[in-house]
């Protein structure tokens, strides 16, 4: 896997431009089956994928925090809210909670969440390749290709599946 996630910025540079062709031609006109067609690629790949020999999402990047993750997270860690934005995070350029740092302090020495079950919807939710009208996070998907390498591929074999006129 390291040699997998040492390549895939240069990989997903590669194939920026064509991945930003691909998506502005789908969100002009998406097929009417695309949340299908996504639902079943993300299973595809997801059950090839071992996420406990990745984390890459959780090492590099980290997620927002939404106030009800805030919430949840803190009351999970027995501290007052305030407390906990306190302690692990900051306010962003978009004015979004985020970590202070990367690798997130939650993530152990074995790749494994240690707020696994009351973790951000973001965390969730990562890297959104099964989201419903997926044409619409285009920008984002650009840029998480280049750290997931699930969403790397997923990408990859919509560009072969899904056709586009
Ligand atoms: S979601 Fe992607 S980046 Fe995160 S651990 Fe799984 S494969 Fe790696
Ligand atoms: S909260 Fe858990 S899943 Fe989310 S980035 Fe941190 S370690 Fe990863």
């Amino acid at each position: 896997m390291d040699e997998v996630l040492g390549n895939l910025p240069k990989l997903a540079k590669e194939k920026h431009a064509e991945n930003k062709k691909f998506f502005a031609k789908l969100k002009k006109k998406p097929p009417k089956d695309l949340d299908y067609v996504m639902q079943e690629l993300h299973e595809e790949e997801f059950q090839r994928t071992d996420c406990l020999t990745c984390a890459n999402c959780c090492k590099t990047t980290g997620p927002l925090f939404t106030t009800a993750d805030v919430e949840r997270i803190a009351k999970h860690l027995r501290l007052k809210p305030q407390k906990f934005i306190d302690t692990y995070l900051r306010v962003d350029e978009e004015n979004d909670y985020v970590l202070q740092s990367v690798p997130c302090t939650f993530l152990d020495a074995e790749n494994y969440c240690m707020i696994y079950d009351v973790r951000p919807k973001a965390c969730r939710e990562f890297p959104h390749t099964d989201r419903k009208k997926f044409q619409q996070i285009s920008n984002l998907t650009l840029k998480n290709v280049a750290i997931c390498p699930a969403a790397f591929n997923i990408v990859e074999e919509m560009k072969r599946r899904v056709k586009l006129k």
